[in-house]
């Protein structure tokens, strides 16, 4: 499996994108930064997204990928996501007021985009891959994913904090390759950390104790403010295996 780091940041600088993964040239996950790191001809080949939670760092570049291709011929989205966000993105994306309905454009018979509803721990396939989404635990309904191809699995958590199923569900899985988890805030802003459901390198410490596979660990999520102590912070857990993700690289499983 190939994982293409278009963005891994939990905020967006000049040369820092933020979360999205392009798995097998044509799968996203996370749309926080699409439109961002990939040309025209790369995002017309991108027909599907699975959308972990609504919050704009994992969503905003969504609106300009529909956007930027929406005359191209043959180009249209689905966009795969729990009800809850599905919902969110209705409400408060896709709602005539902060970008057009795309679910009704160029006409509802045949839209450029489709929003998907899918069901935590339902597998389901696209192009060769078998996901299934897994309930974690933010501030507002998020899953992680679990991607599969014939070579290999890998299991990402997408914004959480200290959680449970999903490490349950990772521990459960034969062939696993790799575990993508997030670190977005020091050790310093541990209070911060908690009331806005994410990790810092304390608590990852703590998370890390719940997977029982020895496979490699890739964080993403760091504020692009305290990046250099993030890093510091991890290095000094001294956990083999343990990486933090590279934007620009591309991951092979
Ligand atoms: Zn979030």
């Amino acid at each position: 499996m190939k994982l293409r780091v278009l963005g891994c940041y939990g905020g967006n600088v000049p040369e820092l994108g933020m979360t999205s993964f392009l798995v097998n040239d044509s799968v996203c996950l996370d749309a926080g930064f699409v439109s961002g790191a990939l040309s025209l001809r790369e995002q017309v080949r991108v027909k599907n997204v699975l959308i972990s939670h609504s919050h704009l760092d994992h969503t905003c570049s969504l609106p300009f990928l529909i956007d930027n291709n929406f005359s191209a011929p043959g180009f249209n989205l689905r966009i795969f996501a729990i009800r809850e966000v599905i919902a969110s993105m209705k409400n408060h994306l896709f709602n005539n007021t902060t970008w057009p309905d795309f679910t009704q454009l160029p006409n509802d018979l045949t839209p450029v985009l489709r929003l998907i509803e899918i069901t935590p721990e339902q597998a389901f396939n696209i192009n060769g891959l078998t996901f299934k989404a897994v309930s974690v635990t933010h501030i507002v309904p998020t899953t992680g994913f679990i991607v599969e191809d014939k070579r290999g699995t890998i299991a990402f958590s997408s914004d959480t904090g200290p959680t449970q199923r999903f490490w349950e569900v990772v521990n459960g899985i034969k062939n696993l390759k790799a575990v993508i988890t997030e670190t977005s805030f020091p050790n310093e802003l541990q209070d911060l950390a908690r009331i806005s459901g994410h990790l810092t390198p304390a608590t990852l410490e703590q998370e890390l104790k719940k997977l029982k596979k020895d496979v490699p660990v890739y964080l993403y999520g760091g504020k692009p403010k305290h990046l250099k102590t993030i890093r510091k912070e991890v290095k000094a857990l001294k956990r083999k295996g343990l990486r933090i993700l590279e934007q620009g690289q591309t991951y092979k499983f």
